[in-house]
């Protein structure tokens, strides 16, 4: 079997979703968009509602109707992206709860589905979605009026504690909230962690909860394990992989291992990349390619048969170093060939 590994550990995220719980006195619910950061939103979502998560949040209206089937009728899910056109349907079949992000949104939803429950988000700097001090402060008292089952806004920069985006964004969420009875949100994994004033009745998580940063102590929720196809010895002077950008200058022991860009490899790690058997620490020669990586296990005692990419030895965020980006990146860019096992609780 040349298919690469991925063994996702769901009691390690429900400990993740436990550990943040336990960071405030109010209710966290989880954020599963994206397929659940390409673990799987039905299973991510079960094993968390389990653990006690009541409240789910995904991006677009459409990701609800796996998750619904998944979940069942009872827990609550929440859309980001708000009442789009064409959504009427599905939002009220899947009992699903738009967060209003425009007065637009708000005319659409009353209209087509009046009584049905929605949130509000309010724009508090970062100039992505959500309603803007103007505009909410002309709806304002007709949205109450109809009750929104929460008020929630989004961090900029919560993943640098020291920044000054963080309190000019709480300071302008609370005035733009103060006094409304209604629940309100404004941290996900980082505002959790910038303390008290930040949690309100309802925080956000989604990276944490994966194993990623800025959460230093989450547990980590994937591992990848990358069959050997081959191995060869090459000589100094020889090449290894397109573009010859590797060349060996000291006899090397080359395993041609099964898994590429094609499977969130991203192409721009190669030069810094390394995987591991055991304990022994292989680097990555040449280029990636679609479908396979030329690693050296000069150092092996034995030939290895699977190689780790991510686990115990490196976690996303190293993977995501590696090639300039963020573990949310490495995580939803996985892809659909891998072997996915599931550690369940
Ligand atoms: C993605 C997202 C979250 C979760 O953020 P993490 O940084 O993954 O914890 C929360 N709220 C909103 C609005 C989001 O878009």
């Amino acid at each position: 079997m040349a298919q690469a590994v991925l063994t996702i550990d769901l009691s390690a995220l429900r400990s993740n979703w436990r550990s943040l719980n336990n960071m405030t006195g109010c209710e966290t619910a989880a954020v599963v968009k994206a397929d659940g950061y390409g673990c799987d939103s039905g299973r991510v979502a079960s094993a968390l509602l389990q653990e006690g998560a009541r409240t789910l949040f995904v991006a677009q209206t459409e990701e609800g109707i796996a998750l619904r089937k998944a979940v069942g009728p009872d827990p609550a899910i929440y859309v980001f992206s708000g009442h789009m056109e064409g959504d009427t349907a599905l939002i009220r079949d899947l009992n699903l709860c738009p967060m209003i992000n425009s007065i637009d949104q708000m005319v659409r939803h009353v209209e087509n589905l009046p009584g049905h429950a929605f949130g509000i988000q309010l724009d508090t700097g970062m100039n992505r979605l959500g309603m803007e001090d103007a505009e909410w402060t002309a709806l304002r008292d007709i949205a109450i009026s109809q009750n929104p089952v929460l008020l929630m806004s989004h961090l900029a920069c919560a993943d640098d504690p020291d920044h000054d985006m963080n309190p000019y964004q709480l300071a302008n969420f609370r005035n733009m909230t103060d006094g409304i009875n209604a629940p309100r949100s404004l941290s996900a994994t980082g505002g959790i962690l910038l303390g008290a004033d930040y949690h309100f009745d309802m925080t956000r998580p989604g990276i944490g909860l994966y194993g990623g940063m800025p959460f230093w102590d989450a547990l980590p929720v994937i591992r990848i394990d990358v069959p050997v196809i081959q191995i060869r010895d090459v000589l100094p002077g020889e090449s290894v992989g397109y573009g010859n950008t590797w060349i060996a200058d000291y006899p090397t022991r080359v395993a041609t291992i099964a898994a590429g860009y094609a499977d969130g490899i991203l192409r721009g790690m190669g030069p810094h990349a390394s995987l591991w058997a055991g304990d022994v620490q292989c680097p990555v020669l040449g280029r990636i390619s679609m479908d396979m990586i030329a690693v050296d296990v000069t150092a092996c005692s034995e030939q290895p048969d699977y190689l780790e990419l991510t686990g115990p030895h490196q976690s996303v965020d190293t993977l995501a170093d590696w090639a300039g980006t963020i573990g949310y990146e490495i995580l939803t860019s996985l892809g659909a060939r891998y072997a996915r096992r599931y550690i369940a609780p």
